[in-house]
């Protein structure tokens, strides 16, 4: 049998070994400190993050998920209510609705950046309409200066899962600075990843930052101050203590997906079959995933799959189509596409060039 070359989707032990020093000592120090939750290595990271990003405040969480649920719950979002999300996503941004206990309304997404498409925003937004979440998916931003001025037209909250999106730009602005609230997911898999679930929200307002601050703590800002009722959802401390050692990497890792990108476009925008990401206009892609689209995806996905390159789907089933959802019966013409035609590439930072040769030869030979 020939040697396969493996090429695996993700290399998280490569990321590790770039930083293991910096990151011992900070674990061995947090350890020491016996500190597990609170401690100050959370602080830090607040503020670290807070900084990169040039936002006012950073409130820690356990996940992405609470932190998005979160911001819900502080704006008062609750029965009755109902929030546009998009209808191809992660399904966070659209079960976090149902938990607050608001409706999900799902928009379609845009048909070139396959991010929420504001004129299908438009027509659903009715009376009982409190928010808008815009998903930046994959490192692409959203529409978010037009949806910026919709909501604030409209007098609806406009929020941000910043999730795939770590420093990802629009005029230079970074992705999570448009909406009265952002939510990050540092799943280690993100380009920003904890060695656990952690996450966060950020904001510029102070008074809603500190109202999320108490929801994760069980509605107490110190000990036994519980003036509401919340819940817990704090980043741990080990956490905090993996991502202050990754946090000044995070351009440079960022910087590198996006030459890895480069190289795909070039070795791949000769193969018609295909259809390649799109940059929306006057943005950065920080490239958390490399999605290309083609009709013969599945067969392409075995086929790299025999070649020793491994691919994943992002997603299989748009969210109107899973169970939870498959009773909303509007027409979703985009999403239903692109669940069928979808296909990530592997991209991390530690990725070869031959290795990404290696994936674009192996395509082209698919279509000869
Ligand atoms: C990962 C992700 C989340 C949720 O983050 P968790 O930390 O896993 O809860 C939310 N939205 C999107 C788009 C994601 O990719």
């Amino acid at each position: 049998m020939a040697n396969k070359i493996q090429i695996p989707f993700l290399d998280l032990s490569a990321q590790h070994n770039s930083i293991k020093t910096d990151l011992d000592l900070r674990i061995k120090s947090a350890l020491a400190s016996f500190q597990f939750c609170k401690g100050r290595e959370v602080t830090d990271f607040e503020l670290s993050f807070a900084n990169v990003l040039g936002v006012a405040n950073c409130v820690a969480t356990g996940n992405g998920t609470d932190a998005l649920f979160l911001i819900l719950k502080a704006l008062g979002i609750s029965p009755g209510h109902e929030v546009i999300t998009p209808a191809f996503s992660w399904i966070s941004s659209a079960e976090v609705i149902t938990l607050s206990g608001a409706t999900p309304i799902f928009a379609d997404v845009d048909r070139e950046t396959y991010t929420i498409d504001i004129n299908d925003v438009i027509s659903k937004i009715t009376s009982r309409t409190k928010a808008v979440i815009a998903v930046h998916l994959y490192g692409n931003v959203a529409d978010i200066v037009r949806l910026q001025e919709l909501c604030k037209k409209r007098n609806l909250w406009l929020i941000e899962d910043c999730a795939q999106a770590h420093l990802s730009t629009k005029g230079g602005r970074y992705a999570g600075t448009f909406g009265v609230a952002s939510a990050f997911s540092f799943y280690p898999t993100k380009n920003l990843g904890a060695y656990g679930d952690a996450g966060c929200v950020v904001t510029s307002d102070a008074t809603l930052a500190e109202k999320i601050r108490r929801l994760a703590n069980h509605g107490a800002l110190n000990k036994d101050d519980h003036l509401i009722e919340g819940l817990n959802s704090r980043m741990d401390t080990l956490q905090a203590a993996v991502l202050l050692a990754k946090i000044p990497c995070l351009k440079e890792w960022n910087k590198k997906r996006q030459q890895h990108a480069l190289q795909y476009f070039n070795e791949l925008c000769q193969v018609k079959e295909i259809v390649l990401p799109n940059v929306a206009p006057d943005t950065t892609h920080t490239f958390h995933l490399f999605v290309i689209r083609t009709a013969q995806r599945d067969a392409l996905k075995n086929y790299l799959e025999d070649a020793g390159i491994q691919t994943l789907i992002h997603y299989p089933k748009a969210l109107i189509n899973l169970p939870p959802y498959q009773k909303m019966t509007s027409h979703f013409p985009v999403s239903s596409k692109l669940e069928k035609e979808v296909l990530s590439l592997p991209i991390y930072p530690e990725l070869t060039k031959e290795a990404i040769s290696y994936v674009c030869t192996s395509i082209k030979k698919f279509y000869k």
